[in-house]
């Protein structure tokens, strides 16, 4: 079995489990508590965020706990927002590929009053600084745009972007769930006021995350309750997941460079032999890319067909991003780099793992292009292009 889905999720680390499961039956205080096994858990959860903190460059207070990345996106962009309708401050720029946990916030702000401006990713998927620049409004109160795209894996230029925010004054967020644990990141460096981060994208656990939120930068709670997480975000802190994430950070951290150079040889091994397979593409910038993330489209099949064949044959991949597979409509992150709708439909994700070899990689590309292959032989549109009836588009 080849699991090649790592941007969907991730297994958890041998580490974080153990101290998840050693946490569960030790630390099953209630951090607000004041009596010892209650003041065990609170240690243990600012001892966590004190690593998370210290990985990113931040301070412990500007880390808030969450349920993943998706809560830390709503909590962002809804606190940018609240503040910009205090101040008369209506419009927000953000990108037309951004995960659905931005763009369906940014749809419910829409209907709220605000103004949102999408900017081109362009063909290669990354933004141009220059592009932002010029979309800043007297009234822009956001920017919110991710630090690495979750399925071509662009990685977009977010300290060049971050420093035209705070030269206008202008709130930056970045969603970089796919980023933190994988490329380096400095807040302080990088000019970021506000970031999103889930555990289960770097070997942590599920339904764990964070929002890095700047001291000075007032975010408002999601959830009403308690006053847990400095009255940021209200519940019972998830003190053994926390931990096991914190844990599967500093992991992941630490072996980042190493992780990071075999990953990027595993992938050009990877794109090389797919590129091998006529009318075929690569999504997306070849070298401005997570160091794991190969994504193609191949003209003249379905993804879906191609997904299930590779399964039958122990490879595990994606057509898309996990939330879009399922619907008919095209992944709107190809849409958005300029892929039309049959290509589109064409997309095989492979995001690979660090114990990932050569091997594993020469028999991705046999499979899948056997099965590539396979498919046109019976892909009416296939048929229709090698007749000269239709124009090939890759
Ligand atoms: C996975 C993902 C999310 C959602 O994170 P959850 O912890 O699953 O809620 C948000 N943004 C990006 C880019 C992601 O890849």
């Amino acid at each position: 079995m080849i699991y090649a889905d790592n941007a969907a999720t991730t297994k958890m680390s041998p580490k974080a489990i153990q101290t998840m499961t050693a946490l569960l039956k030790e630390a099953w205080g209630n951090p607000s508590s004041l009596y010892a096994q209650g003041q065990r858990a609170r240690e243990i959860l600012e001892k966590a965020r004190g690593d998370v903190a210290a990985v990113l460059g931040a301070e412990p207070r500007e880390i808030i706990f969450t349920s993943g990345g998706s809560e830390a996106d709503n909590q962002a962009i809804l606190s940018a927002a609240a503040l910009g309708r205090k101040k008369g401050k209506l419009h927000i720029v953000s990108t037309a590929f951004e995960h659905h946990a931005v763009l369906h916030t940014l749809d419910k702000l829409r209907k709220e009053g605000f103004e949102v401006t999408l900017l081109d990713v362009h063909e290669n998927g990354i933004v141009r600084p220059e592009e932002v620049e010029a979309a800043l409004r007297g009234d822009t109160c956001l920017v919110t745009i991710m630090f690495a795209n979750n399925e071509i894996g662009t990685i977009q230029p977010i300290r060049e972007i971050g420093a035209i925010c705070r030269k206008k004054g202008v709130l930056f967020h970045t969603d970089a769930v796919q980023a933190v644990g994988h490329v380096p990141i400095d807040v302080r460096a990088d000019n970021i006021d506000l970031l999103s981060a889930s555990a289960h994208k770097f070997h942590g656990p599920k339904g764990v995350g964070f929002l890095y939120a700047r001291k000075g930068v007032p975010v408002s709670s999601l959830i009403e309750g308690g006053a847990q997480e400095r009255g940021k975000r209200a519940g019972t802190e998830n003190v053994p997941g926390i931990a096991a994430m914190a844990e599967a950070l500093g992991e992941a951290c630490g072996q980042m460079a190493e992780n990071a150079a075999h990953l990027t040889e595993m992938r050009d091994r990877l794109i090389r032999g797919l590129s091998g397979i006529p009318h075929s593409a690569l999504n997306g910038d070849p070298v401005y890319r997570l160091p794991g993330n190969v994504s193609f489209c191949f003209e003249g099949i379905e993804g879906e067909s191609l997904l299930l064949l590779l399964d039958d044959r122990g490879i595990q991949a994606s057509s898309g991003s996990a939330c879009t597979s399922g619907s008919l409509d095209p992944s709107h992150v190809l849409l958005a780099i300029g892929r039309v709708h049959d290509v589109a439909h064409g997309s095989l994700r492979l995001t690979l793992g660090e114990e990932i070899g050569e091997a594993e990689v020469d028999e991705i590309i046999k499979a899948v292009k056997e099965v590539v292959a396979y498919l046109r032989s019976f892909s009416p549109i296939w048929r229709d292009l090698t007749l000269g009836k239709k124009e090939y588009i890759l």
